[in-house]
């Protein structure tokens, strides 16, 4: 496995790939890596001829107030789970590296996609997130990109940018990947306590009834999110900061499932802000 830090050295080394004909699939993170990263990089092996994966955390897409200082960063694990994986590059440029003195342009995304759901209580969150993506796609040039479900608007905003921008990557989304327990992976996971753990279980299992209660007929997403609210209450710890029933192209609230309707939820365990969701067809 190739280690870069400097973009003007894999920019080279990518030009040289593209040169010969071989595809590209990129994989970027914030590192900390987990079972979710992993499931993108073995996709993107096994649809590409050559895998970049990056990690970088990324201090633009961290609001005031967030974990970015303590944010957990496992470089040596990382590096030896992907060269496990056959990773081709690993990509781990500096903060400075990546936004040098004077740093000046961004990339936003649409109100309507970026100030709803995680955007409301994270202000300027995507924009730090598509500027970071814009700036990782031109410097990997990538034919196919890999994204998680597990970060659902994430993937709506970033194929937003793809389509709107005419970046050449495709993008693919693929599925959450859960403990056994059901509790979504994610690098976030290690600020649980023990008991905390427990109760971050309810966001899968409220999801879970949704899901249920759909499956038995029920359209209406009022009572679909009155019945995960119960189910996140019964926590002492939990604190919702949202619970979304939308269209999962435009991230619009739906007042009746339909088909590719986006369930979503986040709330604080304790300190830490989890996400999950699930998508549904209204069947
Ligand atoms: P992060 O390191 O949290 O920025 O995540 C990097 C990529 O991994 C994003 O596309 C995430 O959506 C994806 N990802 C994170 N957790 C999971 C998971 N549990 N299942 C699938 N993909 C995930």
């Amino acid at each position: 496995m190739k280690l870069f830090t400097s973009v003007q050295d894999i920019v080279v080394y990518v030009k040289n790939v593209k040169k010969n004909g071989k595809t590209i699939g990129f994989v970027p993170t914030m590192g900390s890596l987990h079972e979710g990263h992993l499931s993108l990089v073995r996709a993107a092996a096994n649809e590409c001829d050559l895998v970049i994966v990056s990690v970088f955390v990324n201090k633009k897409q961290f609001c005031a107030g967030e974990d970015f200082d303590k944010y957990p960063r496992n470089l040596e694990n990382d590096r030896k789970l992907l060269e496990s994986e056959n990773v081709d590059i690993l990509f781990t440029p500096s903060n400075t590296e990546m936004y040098s003195d004077g740093f000046g342009a961004y990339v936003e995304v649409d109100d309507k996609l970026t100030n709803c759901l995680c955007g409301a209580a994270r202000p300027g969150h995507f924009k730090g997130v598509t500027t970071v993506v814009a700036k990782l796609f031109n410097i990997c040039q990538p034919d196919v990109s890999y994204f998680g479900q597990k970060d659902a608007q994430q993937a709506v905003v970033i194929k937003r940018m793809v389509c709107d921008l005419n970046f050449s990557t495709g993008i693919r989304v693929l599925p959450i990947i859960r403990d056994d327990d059901g509790l979504a992976m994610s690098s976030r996971n290690v600020y649980l306590s023990k008991n905390e753990r427990v109760q971050a279980l309810s966001l899968n299992k409220a999801l879970c009834t949704a899901r249920e209660m759909i499956k038995q007929g029920e359209v209406q997403s009022s009572r679909i999110c009155q019945s995960i609210k119960q189910i996140l209450m019964l926590e002492k710890d939990v604190k919702i900061d949202y619970i979304a029933v939308v269209d999962n192209n435009n991230l619009q609230p739906v007042e009746i499932v339909k088909a590719n309707t986006l369930i979503a939820v986040a709330a604080f365990v304790g300190n830490t802000r989890l996400i999950d969701n699930v998508v549904v067809d209204g069947k």
